[in-house]
Formats: C-alpha cells, sequence, structure tokens
C-alpha cells in the first residue's frame, strides 16, 4: 500500500511530517509521496516559487525511505488535478492499493472536485480529522463506499472511503509565514534545514 499526501508545502513543516508519518505507520505503507501541488486549485496562489517549495522537500526527505516526494503535479502542465496525479500512478503501480489521504476540511467540498467520483476507481479516499472536527453529513456515494475495516482497505485496490483520526500538531504553514515575515523565530516548527533555506532564499519577508 502506498501513501498519497497532497499538499502546497509553503512550508513543509513538522505537522506535515509527523502526519505523514502516522500515516505511513497506522496503515504499515511501503512509503508515502509527499506531492507539492502546482498552481492550488482550490486556494490563493503560493508566495515562493513551485521550485522553491520542491526543493524544501527534497531537503528533509532526501536520506529516508518512509516519504517520497514526488515532483509531478510541477512538471505538468496548468492546474494541478488530483484525478491527473491518480490516474498516473495508477499507471505506474497497477496492482497496489493507494491510499489518498485529505484533510477533512478539503474534503467537505471534495464533491466540487474534478471528476471526484472516478477518483474512487484510482485509490481509497482516507479523510483525515482532528478530535472535533465538523464533518458535513455524508452523501449516498460515500455512503456506499464508507469502511471502518482496514482490513478491506489491504484487500482491495481502490474504491473505499474511510476516516482517519490523527495527532495534529497546532503549526501551519501561514503562521509560519507571518512569524517570519514579522522576524520571530520558526525554530522547532520546522526542520533547521528549512529554515536555513528560507533564509538563505529571503523567503515569506
Ligand atoms: P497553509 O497554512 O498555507 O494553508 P498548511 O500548513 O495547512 O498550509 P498545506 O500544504 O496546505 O499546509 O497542507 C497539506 C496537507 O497537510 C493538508 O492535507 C493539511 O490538512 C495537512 N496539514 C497541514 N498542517 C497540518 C498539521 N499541523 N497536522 C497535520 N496535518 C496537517
Amino acid at each position: 500500500m502506498i501513501g498519497i499526501f497532497g499538499g502546497t508545502f509553503d512550508p513543509v513543516h513538522y505537522g506535515h511530517l509527523r502526519a505523514a508519518l502516522e500515516l505511513k505507520e497506522l496503515f504499515e505503507l511501503e512509503h508515502v509521496r509527499l506531492i507539492p501541488c502546482a498552481q492550488p486549485v482550490h486556494r490563493d496562489s503560493p508566495m515562493t516559487t513551485a521550485v522553491q517549495r520542491l526543493e524544501m522537500l527534497q531537503l528533509v526527505t532526501k536520506n529516508q525511505t518512509d516519504l517520497i516526494v514526488d515532483a509531478q503535479e510541477l512538471q505538468r502542465a496548468g492546474g494541478s488535478y488530483t484525478f491527473d496525479t491518480l490516474t498516473a500512478l495508477r499507471l505506474n503501480y497497477p496492482d497496489v492499493t493507494l491510499l489518498f489521504f485529505v484533510g477533512s476540511d478539503a474534503f467537505n467540498k471534495f464533491t466540487t472536485w474534478f471528476r471526484w467520483q472516478e477518483l474512487f476507481d484510482l485509490a481509497h479516499i482516507v479523510v483525515i480529522t482532528r478530535p472535533n472536527a465538523e464533518l458535513k453529513p455524508l452523501n449516498e456515494f460515500f455512503k456506499m463506499r464508507l469502511t471502518n475495516d482496514k482490513q478491506i482497505l489491504k484487500e482491495e485496490f481502490s474504491g473505499r472511503l474511510f476516516f482517519q483520526q490523527i495527532t495534529q500538531l497546532a503549526i501551519s504553514a501561514t503562521a509560519i509565514r507571518g512569524m517570519i515575515a514579522a522576524r520571530q523565530n520558526p525554530r522547532f516548527l520546522l526542520p533547521d534545514a528549512v529554515i536555513d533555506y528560507i533564509y538563505q532564499n529571503q523567503l515569506y519577508f
């Protein structure tokens, strides 16, 4: 089983990294692919270039096999559609269970995503929840696919909806960008190598 964790990663921080590692262990995944999006379809454009966001991810993942950076969305022209990303991964991994992780906020808008129903033909969708997250009631399409049995996820390559609670550190990229702009020290919220990169490239000032 392979996990797919998309995001803007502007910049990558310990909230992302701990969540990805926890998910890898919870679902006994071969690895989690961190996939930075090119132009976010669902939010404003990031302040940094795509290459800078990618380089920060590469810095923190370079000596390990649990978390892998996948730059495919940056290599594709145009917007980042999960449908394209999962289609490409499915071609590369025809016989592997794919778990696509999505935050509960994003999941609340899932039915507006490009070809959202077909995403279930490509992967299982795993919604990452926080203890007091508010979720909209599930529609019939989702209800039919819902399972709370991890074994079923392993036995099928795609098609199920699963909710997984994980530890959420109170860290956000927005807050980190704000701290740097305000000349506060962001140390211990993100890896030192990323902080060094931010200062060297004068990002977020
Ligand atoms: P921003 O503050 O710029 O919106 P962010 O820190 O929320 O950024 P994203 O790159 O938008 O980061 O998020 C990518 C994924 O990481 C999303 O699925 C999001 O839910 C998840 N995520 C972000 N912060 C945390 C955190 N502290 N703990 C666990 N998951 C997180």
